[in-house]
C-alpha cells in the first residue's frame, strides 16, 4: 500500500525506524543481544530480579499447581486465589484501602483514564507524561490540557483557565525518559485548592525509592491518601508482569466494574502472579540493594557530566545522556555497541524532537568495572565524535 510505504520511507529518511534486537539470554547486566555479547545498560530491571532464582522457583512451583495459561478473563473464569492474594499484598504495600491488578501498566492508565473520565472533564498531564497516560486522556473523550513538564505555575495558570465541572490531573511519579522526579507535594495542595482528583504513575519509582522500595510518595515523605489513585507496574522493578491500582475500596470498585481493559482480557497467567508475589516480599528486604544503586546511579551521573556529557536532571537510576538530533544519537549508539556497550537510543516520538538520547539505567548488579568500562567508552567515542 502507497500510505504504508511512503510512511516508512519516510521513518528511514529521517533515522527515525526502529527494530527489535533480539536477546538470547537472561535480563542481566551482561546479556546476549543479536548474537554479540553486550553489556547492558538500559533495562528497567533495576534490582537484578529478573532472574532471581527465588524467582524463578516461585514460578515454576505455581506453574506445577496451576498449569501454565490462565484460560479466561477476570470477571469469568480468570481470577485466581493468586490475584485476590498480590491485591492484598500490592494495598499493603502502597498503603491504601485496596489495590486491581491489570495485565501491564499500559493498559492500567488506559483502562483507568478512559473509564474515569469522559467529554465532561478536563485532564491536565504533564507534557512528558508516558504514552499510556496520554492514551488513556485521548480515548476518555476528556478535554486533555498539557501543561509544561512539572511547572507548577503553568498548571495553575492552565487550571484556572479550563477547569472544569470534573477535573483529573496526571502525572509520572518519576518520567520515563529523563529519571526526574513529578513535583507532587505542589500538585496535591493545587489538587486540594480546586478540587480535583489525583493520579500518579510510579512505575520508575516502585522497588527503587522510598521506605521499603515501597515508592515515590514515601520518598517524597507525602502520605498514601493524600493522592487519590496510584498506579503503577509489576513488570519493572519487580521483575515480573502486570500493572496496578491502588486506592479507596470504592474507586477499586469502581474500575472493577468499568475498566474495559480489565475486563475484556484474559487474566495474568498464575506463575507471573506467584513471581510478583514473591517480589514484593524480596523487594522490602532489599534495602542495601536499593542504596547500591542509587549510590552507583550518583557516581554516574557526575562522572558523566565531568566528561562534559549533557545529562537531564535525574534523581533515580534513569541517566539519559542527551546527544540532539536522532543521527547523531545512532552514530554513538552503533559505536558503542562495536565495543559491546548496548543502550537505547531515544528519538522522536518518544521524547521531543532535536532531545534524542542515549538512556542509560542502571541495575543494582552492575558492578564498577562495568561502569567504568561504560565510562571509558563514552570518554572515547564522545571526543571522536565531537559530542564532548
Ligand atoms: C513502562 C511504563 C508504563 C507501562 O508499563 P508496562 O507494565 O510496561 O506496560 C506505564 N507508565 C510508565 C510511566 C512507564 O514507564
Amino acid at each position: 500500500m502507497e500510505y504504508i510505504d511512503n510512511k516508512l520511507l519516510y521513518l528511514h529518511k529521517n533515522k527515525l525506524l526502529r527494530e527489535c534486537q533480539w536477546l538470547e539470554s537472561e535480563q542481566a547486566p551482561k546479556v546476549s543481544i543479536n548474537e554479540q555479547i553486550v553489556l547492558l545498560f538500559g533495562s528497567n530491571n533495576y534490582l537484578g530480579l529478573c532472574n532471581d532464582q527465588r524467582l524463578k522457583q516461585a514460578a515454576i512451583n505455581a506453574i506445577e499447581k496451576y498449569g501454565v495459561g490462565a484460560g479466561g478473563s477476570r470477571l469469568t473464569t480468570g481470577s485466581y486465589r493468586l490475584h485476590q492474594q498480590l491485591e492484598e499484598k500490592i494495598a499493603k504495600f502502597k498503603g491504601t484501602e485496596a489495590s486491581l491488578v491489570f495485565n501491564n501498566g499500559y493498559v492500567t492508565n488506559v483502562g483507568i483514564i478512559s473509564s474515569l473520565c469522559n467529554s465532561q472533564w478536563v485532564i491536565f498531564s504533564d507534557k512528558y507524561n508516558h504514552a499510556s497516560i496520554v492514551d488513556g486522556c485521548l480515548l476518555s473523550g476528556a478535554k486533555l490540557v498539557r501543561y509544561k513538564h512539572c511547572d507548577i505555575n503553568d498548571l495553575e495558570k492552565k487550571i484556572n483557565k479550563f477547569k472544569g465541572q470534573y477535573n483529573l490531573i496526571v502525572t509520572d511519579a518519576v518520567f520515563s525518559m529523563d529519571g526526574d522526579i513529578a513535583p507532587i507535594q505542589d500538585i496535591v495542595n493545587l489538587a486540594k485548592k480546586h478540587n480535583m482528583v489525583t493520579m500518579i504513575d510510579d512505575a520508575h519509582g516502585v522497588g527503587v525509592l522510598g521506605k521499603d522500595g515501597s515508592g515515590t510518595l514515601s520518598h517524597l515523605n507525602i502520605a498514601s491518601e493524600e493522592v487519590d489513585i496510584q498506579v503503577g507496574t509489576l513488570s519493572k522493578a519487580v521483575g515480573s508482569v502486570g500493572g496496578y491500582i491502588a486506592g479507596k475500596k470504592t474507586y477499586i470498585k469502581y474500575f472493577n466494574n468499568l475498566a474495559r481493559s480489565f475486563m475484556f482480557s484474559t487474566a495474568l497467567p498464575p506463575a507471573s502472579l506467584a513471581v510478583s508475589l514473591k517480589a514484593l516480599e524480596i523487594i522490602k528486604n532489599s534495602q542495601n540493594r536499593r542504596e547500591q544503586l542509587l549510590k552507583n546511579s550518583t557516581w554516574l551521573k557526575n562522572q558523566l557530566l565531568q566528561l562534559g556529557y549533557t545529562i537531564t536532571n535525574t534523581e533515580t537510576p534513569i541517566i539519559p545522556v542527551i546527544i540532539g538530533e536522532a543521527d547523531m544519537t545512532i552514530k554513538l549508539n552503533k559505536h558503542l555497541l562495536s565495543e559491546g556497550i548496548y543502550i537505547p537510543a531515544i528519538r522522536q516520538p518518544t521524547v521531543p524532537k532535536g532531545t534524542s538520547r542515549l538512556r542509560i539505567s542502571l541495575m543494582a548488579t552492575h558492578t564498577k568495572e562495568d561502569l567504568t568500562q561504560l565510562l571509558n567508552t563514552l570518554h572515547r567515542y564522545g571526543k571522536q565524535l565531537g559530542i564532548i
